[in-house]
């Protein structure tokens, strides 16, 4: 079988493997990224609310807090920088009962100790929507939408303008370990062409099959993964939004919100409930459930007015709650594992890739 070798290897070409490669191909020559389909962001990355998260929510000091507020400031500069379209239209949190508006309280709380400082209570705004039921709103300016595809697409073009490749419809098969090098198995999905790619710099940004191939190289620690579908519905009837509407988060996601896309269509989604395998089809019998929770802040909603959109799948580590980007040094070979890399991936990803390239530095 035919062998290559070449510095450093990333797998999967989504948000994550091409905001990698883009930041290592500033310092290091000869990188290859591998991408089963034919073009880059096919799967989570385009399947998703393409919301730039403010970092509410998350855990004070932890990896996807520090990540998303400092890629959120990243991803807002680089998106004027390359008069890519964006809109920082901010969002409103509403709360639909007394109780549900102490949770707001925890949550301004929580986004202060993460150094959001820039969350208000809403009074005036919310005027603008009389379709909605909120008894308190939080509002948080920094929150926006962006058109992803583009940057997607800009982070390829930098990538190879700095000199990497990227091998399009190549799928890593198996990853075998030698003294010096990781043996990465491909086949060639356009002709069935099978031939191995030795690195010492193995990156792992396979998406939500990160985790199957983490466990295949790793040996101390096995990863568990849940597999959360959420689905979208467009909605057809005459309202407006200027700004994105969130209900309290649930356990699994942020719940199903009302987010604007840059043409100010409004889109419901993602709702979230456990699968066991790839089927991004829309799930018709989840639609009343779906429902059932945006009438809970926008209580005319017609059934009929929402339309079944995409969805996408959440790999998530069970137990565990923050992006697990797991860097190893095997006998002077390094992997790194991006794992349960869920939202707030698309905001967080750029300096996901500032991280990656200091990391990697240092070995
Ligand atoms: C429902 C939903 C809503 C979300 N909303 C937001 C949001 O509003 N804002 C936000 O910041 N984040 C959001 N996220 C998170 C964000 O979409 C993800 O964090 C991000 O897209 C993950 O990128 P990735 O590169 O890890 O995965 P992917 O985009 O899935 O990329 C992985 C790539 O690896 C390739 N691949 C897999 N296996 C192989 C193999 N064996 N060989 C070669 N290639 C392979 C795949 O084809 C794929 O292109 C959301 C996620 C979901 C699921």
């Amino acid at each position: 079988m035919e062998k290559f070798e070449t510095k450093c290897l990333i797998i999967g070409g989504g948000v994550a493997g091409i905001a990698i490669a883009r930041s290592l191909s500033k310092e290091f020559k000869d990188i290859y990224l591998i991408e089963k389909n034919n073009s880059l962001g096919l799967e989570t990355s385009s399947r998703n609310s393409e919301v730039i998260h403010a970092g509410i929510y998350y855990q004070p000091n932890s990896l996807k807090s520090k990540l998303c507020l400092r890629g959120k400031n990243l991803l807002y500069e680089y998106l004027s920088k390359n008069n890519i379209s964006f809109n920082k239209c901010g969002k409103l949190i509403v709360s639909s009962n007394e109780s549900e508006a102490e949770s707001l309280d925890k949550i301004k709380n929580n986004a202060f100790e993460c150094g959001i400082d820039d969350l208000s209570f809403d009074t005036q705004i919310i005027k603008q929507y009389p379709f909605l039921k909120s008894h308190t709103s939080l509002f948080s300016p920094s929150t926006g939408i962006f058109d992803s595809g583009s940057f997607i697409s800009s982070l390829e073009r930098e990538f190879e303008k700095n000199g990497g490749t990227i091998l399009f419809g190549n799928k890593c098969m198996s990853v075998e370990k030698e003294d010096s090098f990781f043996n990465i198995h491909v086949i060639d999905l356009n002709n069935n062409i099978e031939f191995i790619i030795q690195t010492k710099t193995l990156i792992n940004a396979a998406g939500i099959s990160s985790v199957e191939i983490a466990n295949s190289i790793l040996e101390e620690k096995k990863y568990q993964v849940d597999y959360i579908k959420g689905d979208y519905y467009n909605y057809k009837g005459k309202e407006k939004l200027e700004h994105l509407i969130y209900p309290l988060p649930g356990k699994d996601s942020l719940g199903i919100h009302a987010t604007i896309d840059l043409g100010k269509g409004i889109r419901f989604g993602p709702s979230a409930y456990k699968v066991e395998s790839e089927d991004y089809s829309i799930n018709s019998d989840k639609k009343e459930d779906f429902y059932n929770s945006v009438i809970s802040y926008w209580p005319k909603l017609k059934r009929e007015d929402l339309l079944p959109d995409y969805s996408g799948i959440r790999a998530k580590i069970k137990n565990f709650d923050d992006f697990e980007i797991k860097i190893n040094n095997i006998d002077d070979k390094i992997i790194v594992n991006i794992l349960g890399y869920i939202s707030p991936g698309l905001t967080s990803s750029l300096a996901l890739g500032e991280y990656i390239q200091s990391a990697v530095k240092d070995f």
